[in-house]
């Protein structure tokens, strides 16, 4: 594939955005559609072109990118009698899911793309809106290797790196396994910062304990400032993180610390938080 193959993009968020941004600078000519199309706007002054539905982004595009909040509305896009992705017949092209839905939605993606005689290629990140602005997104892929082979020049444009691990459905157990190891970062990084506070360590003392030591990671770097500021404007939307790990929970993750961390976010969410940044766990357990 090179950069002269059309690609379409479906969803335009906090990480589509970004990442259609990139796709432009390599070079990528690029067919978007946002259900608020609002969100179309910055992209088609930077050169893209905009559809009126998922229906025309396939019938002008070779290969169609879908980056949406969640199974439902990965669902609902596919499916759309009247102007879904399978709407009319799309055969001979590729379809990459890069939002993170349940393993079995993606092996049902992957049957009905196979019914259309469409290529699909499960493939969602690791790194929030940060690295999807620089282009260092870590891309976890499952699907036909002869897919992946193709689409790798998108992949090169989006992220550092991209990792085949297996058939569809495989790399969204991945995904949901290192967003467990996040939502354990960062639970962990509240409550450390909490009990120190409660004990006269200042939070600019801890975060320094943390971020100087060999505790230290990306993510406790990226979401100190945040702490700091008090302020958790959504990079990662905590909503999302409890999606994820309620898809973790439902594909067999039972482990001592998955559920109180699941109950943990819940009562985030239900506390109001859910828009917020996943950081907010902080406020929510103050
Ligand atoms: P977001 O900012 O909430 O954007 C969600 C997108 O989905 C928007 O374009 C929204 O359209 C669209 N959408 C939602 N429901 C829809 C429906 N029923 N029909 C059509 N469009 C619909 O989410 P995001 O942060 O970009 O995340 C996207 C995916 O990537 C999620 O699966 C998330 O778990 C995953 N992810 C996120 C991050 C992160 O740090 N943000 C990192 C890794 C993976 P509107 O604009 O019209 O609402």
């Amino acid at each position: 594939m090179s950069t002269n193959l059309k690609l379409g993009w479906i969803g335009l968020g906090n990480m589509g955005n970004p990442m259609v941004r990139n796709l432009l600078k390599a070079g990528f000519e690029v067919t978007v559609f946002n259900r608020s199309k609002d969100k179309e706007t910055p992209l088609i002054e930077a050169g893209a072109t905009s559809a009126n539905s998922p229906q025309e982004v396939i019938e002008n595009c070779d290969v169609v990118v879908t980056m949406l909040s969640n199974d439902a509305a990965v669902k609902e896009i596919f499916e759309e009698k009247t102007s879904g992705l399978f709407s009319k017949s799309g055969s001979g092209k590729t379809i990459i899911n890069m939002s993170t839905v349940a393993p079995d939605t993606s092996r049902y993606l992957a049957r009905l793309c196979e019914e259309h005689q469409i290529a699909f290629v499960n493939a969602p990140v690791s790194g929030s809106v940060k690295p999807a602005e620089d282009g260092t997104l870590v891309i976890i892929v499952g699907g036909q290797p002869e897919a992946y082979e193709q689409v790798k020049p998108v992949f090169e444009a989006l992220g550092k790196t991209s990792i085949y691990v297996g058939v569809a459905g495989v790399a969204s157990s991945a995904k949901l396994a290192i967003n467990y190891l996040l939502g354990l970062n960062l639970q962990g990084l509240a409550e450390t910062v909490l009990f120190a506070e409660n004990n006269g360590v200042s939070k600019e003392d801890m975060l320094a304990i943390v971020n100087e030591g060999a505790c230290a990671n990306g993510i406790t770097k990226i979401k100190s400032t945040a702490i700091l500021n008090d302020s958790f404007p959504a990079a990662f939307a905590l909503k999302h993180l409890v999606k994820d790990l309620k898809l973790a929970n439902e594909a067999g993750l039972t482990s001592p610390l998955a559920q109180p961390l699941l109950t943990s976010y819940s009562k985030a969410l239900n506390d109001g938080f859910g828009e917020e940044d996943v950081m907010a766990i902080i406020k929510s357990l103050k």
